[in-house]
């Protein structure tokens, strides 16, 4: 059995850092970005930026390695074939820890009461020693 992981306030967090209170209207959902074998264990990331990547509007992959059974596998995506793999970058926390709970977060715009479009997303972690939450990456 896994131990249970305290979430506490990572979607709180998340939702925070997606700004959700300015767009009340809209739909912002929140999951665990978890091993497809193991479930919601620590990840340590490889954030992987793709061409075009910026600040504030990511593009690429993060892939994330398993605490418990070691695998990697890719958790997140956001880019497109004709894009090319630039720099990696493989988050730290400030109490120097590397494993992660890990949450997505997208607003997806309504409009007319009709659910829309992606809008905004921002991926976000719980450092699983420290408790620190960070946020790695924003889509746009
Ligand atoms: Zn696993
Ligand atoms: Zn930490």
């Amino acid at each position: 059995m896994n131990p249970v992981y305290d979430l506490g306030d990572l979607e709180k967090y998340a939702l925070k850092r997606i700004a959700s209170h300015r767009y009340p209207g809209d739909i912002h959902t929140f999951k665990l970005l978890v091993c497809p074998v193991c479930g919601v264990v620590p990840l340590a990331l490889t954030i992987e930026h793709h061409s075009g990547s910026k600040k504030g509007n990511f593009r690429g992959v993060i892939y994330g390695k398993c605490s418990s059974c070691g695998e990697s596998t890719r958790i997140f995506s956001f880019t497109g074939s004709q894009r090319e793999k630039r720099r990696e970058e493989k988050p730290v926390c400030k109490c120097g820890h590397t494993y992660f709970l890990v949450g997505e977060c997208e607003r997806i715009e309504r409009e007319n009461g009709l659910v829309g479009f992606f809008d905004e997303g921002v991926v976000v972690g719980k450092c699983s020693d420290c408790n620190r939450n960070r946020s790695f990456v924003f889509t746009d």
